[in-house]
């Protein structure tokens, strides 16, 4: 039996044991008070690799985006956001049932952008009919595509000329960073360049970096300030936190070029995928691979790869993400189960095309 391969998320890593070295031997205080040395320590470093006055470490990705979209917007803004995007479509609604800010939904491209002339019409005159709109937030990586420096530039200049705010939702901010060279000389100077076209940024450690919890919000020296209110408020104020944020600088250290490793590994896993009759690659960028799987046998097919110890998510289509505890052994274990099922079929038939799936 090959040892369990789990690529249901980049969320799944173990803190490895020099992260958990470097938590154990960080010194703390407690962040309420503002004085855990740790927590300090990681807020200037991320601050300084995404280019911003200030950063605030949080819990959850989520809550970094709420307190984003709660310190950028009033009750009764509004801000726009792709259908798709994770802070419209996977956080709860957070951003209208807590902050009474109005999100305006827009169609998206397949690698996550929204057309420049849909955000352009989206933009509300001032008049008391509509909500007033304030902000534009994109994601990058979005289900595992990198965004073109070009678009960026293009709809974050649009925003600011029609006067809004910009939020980047960069949970895998530092796999668009290794997926995009020309933004920078190595991945933190890429991630800083990409960071620069927006107002703000969140990232997660708990995703690709590997660390066990924690997102940081990035942005100016006001923002923050209003941020870390709104934090507390959503119960984010945490005490010996440093414990945690030593392991979030730990990765920053250590876990950021090696990202290129996972993306490898993704499309070690798609090229493998390419001759296998019954399944057909989506999309295979960064650190995530998408596959449509033939006429309603993606559950049959995730139960034979649980059963062989393989984990991934989907129904009809099914994601597979990379991480630092998966390896090229693990990866053909999974393409060898594949195979087998499919082998296994009497004649497979045409592709189901999947809806989209969530990302988490
Ligand atoms: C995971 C994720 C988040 C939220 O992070 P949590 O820590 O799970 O709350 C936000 N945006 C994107 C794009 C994500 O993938």
């Amino acid at each position: 039996m090959h040892k369990q391969v789990d690529l249901r998320s980049d969320t799944v890593t173990q803190p490895t044991p020099a992260m958990r070295e470097a938590m154990m031997a960080a010194p703390l205080g407690d962040d309420v008070f503002g004085d855990d040395p740790s927590v300090q320590a990681l807020q200037a470093r991320i601050a300084d690799i995404t280019g911003k006055e200030a950063a605030l470490f949080m819990p959850t990705g989520t809550q970094s985006n709420l307190c984003a979209l709660m310190a950028h917007c009033e009750r009764g803004d509004e801000y726009i956001v792709g259908q798709f995007a994770h802070t419209y479509r996977f956080e709860g609604g957070g951003a209208a049932v807590l902050g009474s800010i109005q999100p305006q939904p827009l169609t998206q491209g397949t690698t996550g952008e929204i057309l420049l002339a849909e955000i352009g019409a989206a933009i509300k005159p001032d008049d008391p009919h509509f909500a007033r709109t304030r902000l534009l937030c994109l994601e990058n990586t979005w289900n595992g595509h990198p965004m073109t420096l070009t678009y960026l530039a293009q709809a974050t200049s649009l925003a600011r000329e029609r006067g809004l705010a910009t939020h980047l939702d960069g949970a895998r901010l530092f796999n668009a960073a290794v997926a995009t060279p020309e933004a920078g000389a190595d991945a933190c100077a890429a991630a800083r360049h990409i960071a620069g076209y927006f107002d703000s940024v969140s990232v997660c450690f708990s995703k690709g970096l590997g660390a066990p919890v924690g997102s940081a919000l990035c942005g100016s020296r006001t923002l923050i300030a209003r941020a870390l209110r709104w934090r507390k408020m959503l119960g984010g104020g945490m005490r010996q936190s440093g414990v945690l944020a030593a392991a979030a600088s730990h990765a920053l250290e250590h876990h950021v070029e090696r990202l290129a490793q996972d993306h490898a590994l993704a499309q070690r896993l798609a090229q493998g995928l390419a001759g296998v009759k019954g399944v057909s690659v989506r999309s295979a960028q960064t650190n995530i691979v998408f596959v449509d799987v033939a006429d309603g046998q993606g559950p049959a097919l995730l139960a034979h790869l649980a059963q062989h110890g393989v984990l991934a998510t989907g129904l009809i289509g099914l994601r597979f993400v990379t991480h630092l505890d998966v390896d090229e052994a693990g990866i053909d274990h999974a393409l060898a189960c594949i195979r087998q099922f499919f082998s296994e079929q009497p004649g497979s038939a045409s592709l189901a095309q999947s809806p989209r799936s969530a990302v988490y």
